[in-house]
């Protein structure tokens, strides 16, 4: 079925450090939703140029539609949906959220995506789904109505699970099962991701997206993380999960090659702070805690 894009950050330059991470969004967003009238203190706008992003502490044009981010780090964030007619502001300038990874905080970087996401999500909802008609903002809510039959649509976020999956007793011998996707930019394996299915449960997202995609049986899926991930409008959750039987069998439509690999002995793994690299360095430090 169908497997996410993995696509990995350009750069690290500037990555900052873990210790330095928000706990959680909540840290980040305060509020995330709220119009942030009487805000004392800066204002940042995000504009949106294609899906790639301008951040400026002015607005280029006053008429274009613009969606509250959130307050981050102190200041107001906006994010503005530049028409594709206009002309750039940023004159070339904007850079896409691989590029901006490098150049930013997290917090910074995440709340770009966030923007990059909600006009996005205004753009391809400009019509009701069910009768055609105009949409409008809702109000008190970020939603967009239809005016005519009553439709509501709120910001897609589509699920996607990643996993981790081991083999042995913890410790140097144990294995992880990393795998080489086909639509990966670069020779690099990682963890096995997928989106999850109407009407299916995360944990079982995970036992058929390991079948399908290798054809091994796993169980014991536990949760780890999570991680927002604007490539266009997922959620990544990941997990371990434990090897129960099986050969290595290959979804040749999607997987190049699949192979277990001890900490010590490590293939090219995703750059920068993608969950998928979370979870691989999470689990090679685990015997040095
Ligand atoms: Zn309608």
């Amino acid at each position: 079925m169908t497997v996410l894009r993995m696509t990995t950050m350009t750069s690290q330059s500037n990555r900052p450090s873990r210790d330095a991470a928000p706990a959680n969004t909540s840290d980040l967003y305060s509020p995330i939703n709220d119009e942030p009238d009487g805000h004392v203190g800066g204002h940042k706008y995000i504009h949106v140029v294609g899906t790639s992003i301008f951040v400026d502490t002015l607005i280029a044009d006053e008429s274009w539609s613009r969606h509250v981010v959130g307050v981050v780090e102190g200041e107001a964030w906006w994010a503005i949906d530049v028409p594709a007619e206009a002309e750039d502001p940023s004159y070339g300038a904007a850079l896409d959220l691989y590029s901006y990874f490098g150049r930013s905080s997290q917090g910074e970087w995440l709340a770009a995506g966030r923007a990059v996401q909600l006009v996005e999500w205004a753009r391809t909802h400009k019509f009701c789904g069910r009768c055609g008609a105009a949409t409008e903002p809702s109000k008190g809510e970020r939603a967009l109505g239809c005016p005519s039959c009553g439709l509501i649509a709120y910001p897609r976020v589509a699920p996607a699970m990643i996993t981790l999956v081991t083999r042995g007793e913890p410790g140097p011998d144990q294995e992880a099962l990393l795998a080489r996707g086909t639509n990966f930019p670069m020779p690099m394996y990682s963890c096995l991701a997928g989106f999850v299915e109407p009407g299916e449960d995360l944990e079982g997202a995970v036992v058929r997206e390991v079948a399908e995609e290798v054809g091994l049986r796993v169980g014991n899926v536990r949760y780890q993380s999570s991680q927002p991930w604007p490539f266009p409008h997922s959620l990544m959750i990941g997990f371990r999960a434990d090897y129960f039987e099986g050969d290595l069998v290959l979804q040749e439509a999607e997987i190049v090659d699949a192979n277990w690999y001890r900490k010590d002995d490590l293939p090219t793994i995703p750059p920068g702070m993608s969950i998928a690299r979370q979870l691989i360095d999470d689990w090679v430090s685990e015997d040095l805690q």
